[in-house]
Protein backbone atom coordinates (compact mmCIF):
# COMPACT_ATOMS: atom_id res chain seq x y z
CA UNK A 1 0.00 0.00 0.00
CA UNK A 2 1.23 3.44 -0.98
CA UNK A 3 2.32 5.99 1.29
CA UNK A 4 -1.18 8.43 0.93
CA UNK A 5 -0.18 11.00 3.27
CA UNK A 6 2.86 11.18 1.71
CA UNK A 7 1.53 11.44 -1.41
CA UNK A 8 -0.86 13.93 -0.37
CA UNK A 9 2.03 16.16 1.30
CA UNK A 10 3.90 16.17 -1.55
CA UNK A 11 1.34 16.98 -3.85
CA UNK A 12 0.39 20.17 -1.35
CA UNK A 13 4.09 20.88 -1.37
CA UNK A 14 4.11 21.09 -5.06
CA UNK A 15 1.20 23.27 -5.29
CA UNK A 16 2.13 25.99 -2.65
CA UNK A 17 5.85 25.86 -4.47
CA UNK A 18 4.34 26.71 -7.72
CA UNK A 19 1.71 28.84 -6.30
CA UNK A 20 5.11 30.86 -4.93
CA UNK A 21 6.82 30.98 -8.23
CA UNK A 22 3.45 32.57 -9.83
CA UNK A 23 3.05 35.35 -6.92
CA UNK A 24 6.92 35.65 -8.12
CA UNK A 25 5.61 36.63 -11.22
CA UNK A 26 7.05 33.52 -12.70
CA UNK A 27 5.06 32.33 -16.31
CA UNK A 28 2.12 30.48 -16.12
CA UNK A 29 3.61 26.42 -17.56
CA UNK A 30 0.49 24.63 -18.10
CA UNK A 31 2.47 21.14 -18.01
CA UNK A 32 3.53 22.02 -14.34
CA UNK A 33 -0.41 22.73 -13.41
CA UNK A 34 -1.43 19.60 -15.14
CA UNK A 35 0.99 17.75 -13.27
CA UNK A 36 -0.25 18.84 -9.57
CA UNK A 37 -3.89 18.41 -10.79
CA UNK A 38 -3.15 14.38 -11.88
CA UNK A 39 -1.04 13.53 -8.99
CA UNK A 40 -4.00 14.97 -6.72
CA UNK A 41 -6.59 12.93 -9.31
CA UNK A 42 -4.41 9.79 -8.46
CA UNK A 43 -4.33 10.63 -4.87
CA UNK A 44 -8.32 10.85 -4.61
CA UNK A 45 -8.12 7.50 -6.91
CA UNK A 46 -6.44 5.42 -4.20
CA UNK A 47 -8.25 7.17 -1.30
CA UNK A 48 -11.72 6.08 -2.73
CA UNK A 49 -10.17 2.21 -3.18
CA UNK A 50 -8.92 2.68 0.90
CA UNK A 51 -12.70 3.70 1.71
CA UNK A 52 -13.54 0.59 -0.18
CA UNK A 53 -11.39 -1.79 1.67
CA UNK A 54 -12.25 0.09 4.82
CA UNK A 55 -16.28 -0.44 4.18
CA UNK A 56 -15.77 -3.66 3.52
CA UNK A 57 -13.67 -4.51 6.71
CA UNK A 58 -16.01 -2.67 9.03
CA UNK A 59 -18.92 -5.37 6.98
CA UNK A 60 -16.99 -8.13 8.03
CA UNK A 61 -16.13 -7.26 11.42
CA UNK A 62 -19.80 -6.88 12.15
CA UNK A 63 -20.74 -9.88 10.99
CA UNK A 64 -17.71 -11.60 13.12
CA UNK A 65 -19.23 -9.76 15.65
CA UNK A 66 -22.38 -10.97 15.22
CA UNK A 67 -21.00 -14.86 14.81
CA UNK A 68 -19.42 -14.62 18.08
CA UNK A 69 -22.28 -13.21 20.26
CA UNK A 70 -24.77 -15.64 18.73
CA UNK A 71 -22.07 -18.23 20.38
CA UNK A 72 -21.92 -16.50 23.53
CA UNK A 73 -25.55 -16.84 23.79
CA UNK A 74 -26.66 -19.78 21.86
CA UNK A 75 -26.35 -23.68 22.80
CA UNK A 76 -24.38 -25.25 19.60
CA UNK A 77 -25.89 -28.36 19.90
CA UNK A 78 -30.03 -26.70 20.06
CA UNK A 79 -29.32 -23.55 18.91
CA UNK A 80 -31.45 -22.35 22.45
CA UNK A 81 -30.29 -20.27 24.99
CA UNK A 82 -27.23 -21.60 26.39
CA UNK A 83 -26.86 -21.49 30.83
CA UNK A 84 -24.53 -18.54 30.76
CA UNK A 85 -27.06 -16.28 28.90
CA UNK A 86 -29.94 -17.22 31.15
CA UNK A 87 -27.98 -16.68 34.61
CA UNK A 88 -26.92 -13.30 33.12
CA UNK A 89 -30.89 -12.61 32.42
CA UNK A 90 -31.87 -14.18 35.44
CA UNK A 91 -29.97 -11.71 37.24
CA UNK A 92 -31.47 -8.60 35.36
CA UNK A 93 -35.38 -10.20 35.47
CA UNK A 94 -35.08 -10.68 39.41
CA UNK A 95 -33.43 -7.28 39.83
CA UNK A 96 -36.49 -5.96 37.35
CA UNK A 97 -39.35 -7.81 39.01
CA UNK A 98 -38.20 -6.70 42.69
CA UNK A 99 -38.95 -3.00 41.86
CA UNK A 100 -42.88 -3.65 41.77
CA UNK A 101 -43.34 -6.93 43.46
CA UNK A 102 -43.53 -9.18 40.03
CA UNK A 103 -44.52 -12.54 40.36
CA UNK A 104 -41.59 -14.62 38.96
CA UNK A 105 -41.60 -18.60 38.21
CA UNK A 106 -38.66 -20.58 37.61
CA UNK A 107 -38.62 -24.35 36.03
CA UNK A 108 -35.87 -27.27 36.13
CA UNK A 109 -36.31 -30.08 33.63
CA UNK A 110 -34.01 -33.17 33.01
CA UNK A 111 -35.26 -36.43 30.56
CA UNK A 112 -35.89 -39.24 31.96
CA UNK A 113 -33.38 -42.03 31.67
CA UNK A 114 -31.51 -40.35 29.18
CA UNK A 115 -28.04 -42.27 30.05
CA UNK A 116 -30.26 -45.88 28.83
CA UNK A 117 -31.93 -44.11 26.03
CA UNK A 118 -28.13 -43.31 24.71
CA UNK A 119 -27.25 -46.72 25.59
CA UNK A 120 -29.90 -47.88 23.76
CA UNK A 121 -30.18 -45.63 20.31
CA UNK A 122 -26.67 -44.58 20.28
CA UNK A 123 -25.01 -40.47 21.09
CA UNK A 124 -26.07 -39.36 17.96
CA UNK A 125 -29.65 -40.42 18.53
CA UNK A 126 -29.43 -38.71 22.27
CA UNK A 127 -28.06 -35.33 20.11
CA UNK A 128 -31.20 -35.49 17.52
CA UNK A 129 -33.22 -36.46 20.68
CA UNK A 130 -32.09 -33.70 22.85
CA UNK A 131 -32.79 -31.02 19.77
CA UNK A 132 -36.20 -32.20 18.91
CA UNK A 133 -36.98 -31.83 22.98
CA UNK A 134 -35.18 -28.20 23.07
CA UNK A 135 -37.50 -27.05 19.78
CA UNK A 136 -40.98 -28.61 21.35
CA UNK A 137 -39.85 -26.95 24.92
CA UNK A 138 -39.21 -23.48 22.87
CA UNK A 139 -42.41 -24.42 21.32
CA UNK A 140 -44.65 -24.51 24.18
CA UNK A 141 -43.36 -21.03 25.65
CA UNK A 142 -45.98 -18.38 23.73
CA UNK A 143 -44.93 -15.00 25.72
CA UNK A 144 -42.47 -12.95 24.47
CA UNK A 145 -41.11 -12.76 27.93
CA UNK A 146 -40.69 -16.67 28.51
CA UNK A 147 -37.41 -18.06 27.51
CA UNK A 148 -36.15 -21.64 27.42
CA UNK A 149 -32.37 -22.31 27.73
CA UNK A 150 -30.00 -25.58 28.11
CA UNK A 151 -28.56 -26.05 31.47
CA UNK A 152 -26.20 -28.44 30.20
CA UNK A 153 -26.42 -32.00 29.80
CA UNK A 154 -30.59 -33.19 29.00
CA UNK A 155 -31.54 -30.27 31.60
CA UNK A 156 -33.67 -27.09 30.76
CA UNK A 157 -34.65 -24.22 32.27
CA UNK A 158 -37.80 -22.43 31.69
CA UNK A 159 -37.92 -18.84 33.20
CA UNK A 160 -41.41 -17.19 33.21
CA UNK A 161 -41.64 -14.13 34.22
CA UNK A 162 -45.41 -12.17 35.81
CA UNK A 163 -46.28 -16.09 35.94
CA UNK A 164 -47.63 -16.76 38.96
CA UNK A 165 -48.17 -20.60 40.53
CA UNK A 166 -51.56 -21.26 38.97
CA UNK A 167 -50.14 -20.58 35.73
CA UNK A 168 -46.50 -22.40 36.19
CA UNK A 169 -48.72 -25.32 36.89
CA UNK A 170 -50.54 -24.87 33.67
CA UNK A 171 -47.33 -24.24 31.42
CA UNK A 172 -45.79 -27.13 33.51
CA UNK A 173 -48.44 -30.06 32.17
CA UNK A 174 -48.85 -27.96 28.55
CA UNK A 175 -44.34 -28.91 28.84
CA UNK A 176 -44.77 -32.13 29.78
CA UNK A 177 -47.52 -33.44 27.14
CA UNK A 178 -45.30 -31.46 24.14
CA UNK A 179 -42.50 -33.02 25.40
CA UNK A 180 -44.36 -36.42 25.66
CA UNK A 181 -46.73 -36.11 22.05
CA UNK A 182 -43.03 -35.72 20.69
CA UNK A 183 -43.93 -39.51 21.06
CA UNK A 184 -39.86 -40.67 20.49
CA UNK A 185 -39.50 -44.31 21.20
CA UNK A 186 -37.58 -44.97 24.44
CA UNK A 187 -38.03 -48.32 25.25
CA UNK A 188 -35.59 -48.00 28.14
CA UNK A 189 -37.80 -45.70 29.88
CA UNK A 190 -39.27 -47.14 33.25
CA UNK A 191 -41.53 -44.42 32.89
CA UNK A 192 -43.26 -44.23 29.48
CA UNK A 193 -42.44 -46.02 26.31
CA UNK A 194 -41.84 -42.79 24.51
CA UNK A 195 -39.05 -40.06 25.86
CA UNK A 196 -40.31 -37.57 28.73
CA UNK A 197 -39.34 -35.04 31.17
CA UNK A 198 -39.23 -34.46 34.64
CA UNK A 199 -39.86 -30.91 36.17
CA UNK A 200 -39.65 -28.55 39.15
CA UNK A 201 -41.23 -25.36 39.97
CA UNK A 202 -40.99 -22.89 41.64
CA UNK A 203 -43.16 -19.42 41.82
CA UNK A 204 -42.99 -16.49 44.56
CA UNK A 205 -43.12 -12.19 44.33
CA UNK A 206 -39.77 -11.29 43.78
CA UNK A 207 -38.44 -9.28 46.65
CA UNK A 208 -35.15 -7.18 46.91
CA UNK A 209 -33.46 -9.77 48.73
CA UNK A 210 -33.69 -12.66 46.16
CA UNK A 211 -31.64 -14.03 43.72
CA UNK A 212 -31.84 -16.15 40.64
CA UNK A 213 -29.56 -18.88 41.83
CA UNK A 214 -32.20 -19.28 45.16
CA UNK A 215 -34.83 -19.85 42.50
CA UNK A 216 -32.99 -22.24 40.27
CA UNK A 217 -31.84 -24.17 43.57
CA UNK A 218 -35.67 -24.26 44.83
CA UNK A 219 -36.49 -25.44 40.87
CA UNK A 220 -33.76 -28.10 41.05
CA UNK A 221 -35.07 -29.38 44.59
CA UNK A 222 -38.42 -29.79 43.03
CA UNK A 223 -37.11 -31.73 39.79
CA UNK A 224 -34.99 -33.78 42.31
CA UNK A 225 -38.55 -34.57 44.04
CA UNK A 226 -40.48 -35.39 40.89
CA UNK A 227 -37.29 -37.95 40.05
CA UNK A 228 -38.11 -39.64 43.06
CA UNK A 229 -41.94 -39.77 42.61
CA UNK A 230 -41.68 -41.92 39.87
CA UNK A 231 -40.59 -38.78 37.05
CA UNK A 232 -42.65 -38.32 34.00
CA UNK A 233 -44.55 -35.29 36.14
CA UNK A 234 -43.71 -31.79 37.78
CA UNK A 235 -43.48 -31.14 41.25
CA UNK A 236 -44.01 -27.49 42.77
CA UNK A 237 -41.70 -26.61 45.60
CA UNK A 238 -42.90 -22.98 47.66
CA UNK A 239 -40.41 -20.76 47.45
CA UNK A 240 -40.09 -20.08 50.96
CA UNK A 241 -40.18 -23.59 51.79
CA UNK A 242 -36.42 -24.58 53.44
CA UNK A 243 -34.55 -26.97 51.35
P1 LIG B 1 -32.71 -39.60 35.27
O1 LIG B 1 -33.97 -40.21 34.81
O2 LIG B 1 -32.51 -39.76 36.74
O3 LIG B 1 -32.54 -38.18 34.85
O4 LIG B 1 -31.52 -40.45 34.61
P2 LIG B 1 -30.60 -40.05 33.40
O5 LIG B 1 -30.05 -41.30 32.82
O6 LIG B 1 -31.35 -39.18 32.46
O7 LIG B 1 -29.52 -39.16 34.12
P3 LIG B 1 -27.96 -39.25 34.16
O8 LIG B 1 -27.51 -37.98 34.80
O9 LIG B 1 -27.51 -40.53 34.78
O10 LIG B 1 -27.51 -39.27 32.66
C1 LIG B 1 -27.57 -38.17 31.82
C2 LIG B 1 -27.09 -38.60 30.47
O11 LIG B 1 -27.16 -37.52 29.53
C3 LIG B 1 -25.65 -39.05 30.48
C4 LIG B 1 -25.04 -38.38 29.27
O12 LIG B 1 -24.40 -39.30 28.46
C5 LIG B 1 -26.20 -37.77 28.54
N1 LIG B 1 -25.86 -36.53 27.87
C6 LIG B 1 -25.48 -35.36 28.42
N2 LIG B 1 -25.22 -34.43 27.45
C7 LIG B 1 -25.41 -35.05 26.26
C8 LIG B 1 -25.30 -34.63 24.90
O13 LIG B 1 -24.95 -33.50 24.56
N3 LIG B 1 -25.60 -35.55 23.95
C9 LIG B 1 -26.00 -36.81 24.26
N4 LIG B 1 -26.28 -37.66 23.28
N5 LIG B 1 -26.10 -37.24 25.52
C10 LIG B 1 -25.82 -36.37 26.52
MG1 LIG C 1 -29.48 -34.88 34.40
MG1 LIG D 1 -31.99 -37.31 33.11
Amino acid sequence: MEDLFGIEQNVLDEAVKYAAELKNGAAFEPSKFETIVKEYGRLLKQLRRVTKISDRTTVTLNTSKHDLLDKVHYDALTGIYNRRFMEDSLKRIVRSLSRHGGTLSVMMMDIDYFKKYNDTYGHSEGDTCLKAVAEALAGCLSRADDFVARYGGEEFTVILPDTDQSGARVMANKILRCVRALEIPHEKNEAASCVTISIGVTTSEVAHAHQGVDYIKRADEALYQSKQRGRNRYTYVDFREEI
